[in-house]
């Protein structure tokens, strides 16, 4: 099944997988950067980036869970090991299976890869046009995105938009799936409160739909999350 393409700006281009999981295309002077990959998709990520007229020249994951790293792989088997792979410093030990690298709990999903990071993310690095964002709690090393270009954010699941925008800090439906997956659910409140005083134009999320003009809504969610807390 093709991934649903939605060109958010002429920089951002949102695909999603069965109306549930996103990845990100962002264009810059050299191609795109792919900002996470879904799962078994690499096929439909490559035609994506082909239809929107340029190719993928850098894989980047906002954090190591299994719907975000689970087309790595595949792509690089496509796309070749000159588009390197970028990781959050802190997951890619778990990734690696030394989970006792880092403390606390690790839920959620962490396939183990064959693909090896070509650089490890941290707080302050460029990825082009992308600044990154520790953002730490829904994983140990989780990392958000700011394009510096326009201020939009990239936030993988500090936040969720499915029913609205949601902090995964407390049950919640319809979609209690990253609250399950969360890691630290004190400490992805603390990320989710970093981003919202960005004042962001566009927040984009892993899983549901854009929100422009995101800071009310951010505002509420942080609120309801304080509320649950
Ligand atoms: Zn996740």
């Amino acid at each position: 099944m093709a991934l649903k393409s939605n060109q958010l700006t002429p920089n951002l281009t949102q695909l999603t997988k069965f109306g549930l999981m996103n990845a990100y295309l962002v264009r810059e002077d050299d191609g795109f950067t792919l900002v996470d990959t879904t799962m078994g998709a690499a096929r439909d990520l490559i035609a994506a980036a082909t239809d929107a007229g340029a190719q993928i020249r850098r894989i980047a994951v906002t954090h190591g869970h299994g719907d975000h790293v689970g087309s790595v792989d595949q792509l690089r088997e496509k796309l070749g090991p000159d588009v390197p792979f970028l990781v959050p410093e802190v997951d890619v030990q778990i990734l690696a299976g030394d989970r006792s690298a880092v403390p606390g709990v690790q839920r959620g999903s962490w396939p183990k890869l064959k693909t090896s990071p070509d650089q490890l993310l941290q707080a302050g690095d460029r990825v082009g046009s992308l600044e990154v964002l520790a953002t730490p709690g829904h994983t140990p090393g989780h990392i958000a995105f700011r394009d510096v270009r326009d201020n939009s954010l990239i936030i993988g699941d500090t936040f969720h938009s499915i029913g609205g925008l949601t902090v995964p800090s407390y049950f919640s439906l319809p979609f209690p799936l990253p609250w399950v997956g969360t890691c630290d659910r004190a400490q992805v409140l603390e990320s989710a409160k970093s981003l919202a005083a960005l004042e962001p134009s566009l927040a984009v999320v892993g899983h549901g739909p854009a929100v422009r003009d995101p800071q009310a809504a951010m505002a509420k969610a942080i609120a309801t999350a304080d509320q649950k807390a």
